[in-house]
């Protein structure tokens, strides 16, 4: 199952939404990381500041300490910063001053030594670039950036045609095909599994055939606006069940059945959109309403019935509602049986109406 959903996946292209909410989902999954890269960036590069200014005798500069305020701010910033575009962006920045920190460091070593240590400091960078979550455009940008300020061929002395230089220009290409490739694969592979779970989710939570939600996604939704009774007073829950429905499958088949429940369905989203609703099974539904009054709980399930008697097509039918008050101390499963107890006096006081579930007597309402 989960290799055949693989292969669907793999021959489709992930909607623009989703790629969007997909950029947005990695950025939070990473963010922690990223602020640790940019805090072991900074660390790394100051133990080499550090070491070639006092060891190579040049002293700490003030340049140094502009370098490391500017990278700590940064770093501050994106300590607040939310959105994926926005880190790309700072991202960008940041490589830019760490890119030019590198090179005043490497500018204090002796010649000799700098072609081999500016690919050592580009790998580094481009390395840690191609496992952030940073978008395609800011990714080829860090790429061009670093190999502009840590170009080994701006040493004095450093040809592209000898073979210091060759072999540093095949270690430099490898080396950048080896990141960019890593970088789109890990893309597509992350994207490729955001979409199967979302894939996946859809399947488990939402209904098949009326594309609302299911029991499953309502049980885990309805708990969790349970959990916050005491902060968000009056909360309904109503279940509501399609009168004579076997009559419309037996007159007019199964199919005709289907339509009616995808127009019942969608009935219901139209009226309690704001709320949370879900196909039970069979022909029945089920609604959470919270923070309303037993007055506004009554009027929207009349306004309900009344919306399902009129909606336009092919066979018309009507729902029987029972609907209750959630008590503080009722789980799901006792409020459904007390709206499951009101239904049962809806359809026995003559259906099309929905009936408000009380201790010792109900009462039907057309
Ligand atoms: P009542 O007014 O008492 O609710 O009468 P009813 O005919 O609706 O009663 P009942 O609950 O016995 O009938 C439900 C029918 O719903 C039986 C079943 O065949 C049909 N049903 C359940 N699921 C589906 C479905 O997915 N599609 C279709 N077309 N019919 C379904
Ligand atoms: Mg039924
Ligand atoms: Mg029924």
């Amino acid at each position: 199952m989960f290799k055949t959903i693989e292969e669907q996946v793999r021959r489709k292209n992930a909607p623009a939404q989703l790629r969007e909410a997909f950029r947005q989902h990695d950025f939070e999954r990473l963010r922690g990381f990223c602020i640790l890269i940019f805090c072991v960036s900074i660390a790394i590069w100051l133990i080499f500041d550090l070491l070639v200014s006092f060891l190579g005798e040049q002293g700490f500069s003030f340049i140094s300490v502009l370098f490391v305020a500017t990278m700590g701010m940064l770093t501050v910033i994106l300590l607040f910063v939310r959105k994926a575009e926005h880190f790309s962006l700072l991202n960008l920045v940041f490589i830019a001053v760490i890119a030019l920190g590198i090179r005043l460091v490497i500018d204090g070593i002796p010649t000799w030594l700098r072609p081999a240590w500016l690919v050592l400091g580009a790998s580094t960078i481009l390395y840690s670039a191609s496992v952030l979550p940073v978008r395609r455009w800011s990714f080829f940008s860090t790429l061009v950036i670093t190999w502009v300020i840590l170009n080994p061929y701006s040493v004095p002395g450093n040809n592209l045609f000898d073979l210091r230089g060759l072999m540093i220009f095949c270690y430099a290409s490898f080396l950048s095909g080896l990141t960019v490739y890593s970088y789109l694969k890990l893309r597509q592979v992350k994207l490729q599994n955001f979409y199967m779970s979302h894939l996946l989710l859809d399947q488990a939570y939402i209904d098949v055939l009326t594309e609302i939600p299911n029991r499953r996604s309502f049980m885990a939704k309805a708990e969790q606006h349970l959990q916050h009774i005491g902060a968000t007073q009056g909360h309904y829950l109503a279940m509501i069940d399609i009168d004579n429905f076997k009559r419309v499958n037996d007159r007019f088949g199964h199919d005709s059945g289907d339509v009616v429940l995808k127009r019942i369905a969608a009935t219901i989203k139209g009226s309690v959109a704001e709320f949370e609703y879900a196909r039970l099974g069979g022909e029945e539904f089920v609604i959470y309403l919270w923070g309303i009054d037993q007055a506004t709980a009554e009027a929207r399930m009349a306004q309900l019935c009344r919306q399902v008697r009129d909606s336009v097509g092919e066979h018309p039918v009507t729902v029987s509602i029972g609907l209750t008050l959630v008590a503080p101390d009722d789980s799901i499963s006792q409020a459904l049986g007390k709206a499951d107890e009101a239904l049962y006096s809806a359809k026995h006081g003559g259906k099309d109406r929905y009936v408000l579930w009380r201790a010792t007597q109900n009462q039907a309402k057309p």
